[in-house]
């Protein structure tokens, strides 16, 4: 089969690999309908994770080709949607909620790569989940947005406790923080403001549901989120970068006793611990339990109630792959869909 694979950095080809088999009775393989590159793959991409022949991506849909003997709960045939960690989802901790922590967890991303044509998944009934039926073209990208970044901002959204009567700040215009402003709206949130300074991505923000921008950072941008709350600060904050300044940033712009959801992927990053301590703020990130939330995610789209798939404005082949790295790379594009 064919496969995306980063050689080094900046080098991403798209060669021949191994087909995948079933290896434990709890695996399926499945065919890919439609994958993307994430925010995330850019870190390799720019040098700043290490990679080496790395087998490239981690968000995927596709059809169930062939099962091992002990899955229950998928079919040959099935459209199934996964997470991007592994998960037995019956472990304490699976059943606290927080899968991508699951004590037989492990990632999806270099270990099986799904930009490619098939994928073996572990813990198959853990990790993934079948749709009702075969999906109408059109919803697609919105159900391969599930697997991650609407995953991950929903998580956020929900870490950050946005509901009905608070007012929820967003940091970070890519496409997860697009898809927090997204959780946010339809988790009922009252005033939504998203931080972005690019008329494209703060169009789409307006349509997934913002209802302010703020265009300014750092402290102007926290004193910006306070004019708006009465300077007090959001209830609400989906941290969606994980940076220094943009963690700073959440925390500046939080009031006391308000929740922070933090879900862009930190390096090497330090916090001074007396700013944290007297922001008196809750604090809930990692990365996102995306299982948890994929039954009610597929029904919010199967039902045409949210549109998570207007976030890729770039859709190539598989094997342009490297064009789309280059796209996302140069902010040319918030996300790449990949077609097989
Ligand atoms: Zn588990």
């Amino acid at each position: 089969m064919r496969g995306v694979v980063m050689y080094a950095p900046g080098d991403v080809r798209v060669v021949e690999r191994e087909d995948p088999q079933i290896i434990d009775p709890t695996d399926a393989v499945i065919r890919i309908t439609a994958t993307c590159i994430c925010g995330s793959d850019l870190w390799p991409y720019r040098g700043v994770e290490p990679v080496d022949h790395t087998l490239m991506g981690h968000e995927y849909v596709g059809i169930v080709e062939e099962i091992g003997a002990d899955v229950a709960t998928l079919k040959v045939g099935d459209f199934v949607v996964g997470s991007f960690c592994i998960s037995d989802n019956t472990c304490p901790i699976c059943r606290d909620g927080y899968q991508s922590r699951c004590v037989h967890g492990s990632f999806v991303a270099g270990a099986i790569g799904t930009q490619a044509e098939k994928a073996r998944i572990p813990y198959a009934d853990g990790t993934l989940v079948a749709t009702p039926g075969q999906p109408d073209e059109d919803l697609i990208p919105s159900l391969l947005a599930a697997s991650d970044v609407l995953g991950t901002g929903w998580f956020a959204a929900i870490a950050a406790a946005a509901g009905p009567g608070k007012t929820v700040a967003v940091v970070g215009d890519g496409a997860v923080g697009l898809m927090g402003v997204l959780a946010a709206k339809q988790l009922g949130a009252e005033r939504i403001i998203a931080m972005s300074r690019h008329a494209d991505r703060q169009t789409l923000a307006r349509e997934f549901g913002a209802t302010d921008i703020v265009e300014t950072r750092g402290d102007d941008g926290i004193a910006a989120i306070k004019d708006l709350t009465d300077g007090l600060g959001a209830h609400s904050v989906i941290e969606a970068v994980g940076t220094r300044e943009s963690m700073m940033q959440a925390i500046g712009s939080t009031r006391p006793g308000g929740h922070i959801g933090f879900v862009g992927v930190a390096h090497d990053v330090a916090l001074p611990l007396d700013n944290v301590f007297f922001a008196e703020v809750h604090l809930l990130g990692g990365p996102a339990p995306v299982r948890r939330f994929l039954p009610e995610l597929i029904d919010l789209i199967w039902n045409r109630k949210i549109d998570p798939g207007k976030v890729f404005d770039q859709v190539l082949p598989l094997d342009q792959a490297a064009e789309g790295y280059r796209s996302m790379d140069e902010r040319k594009a918030i996300k790449t869909l990949l077609t097989l």
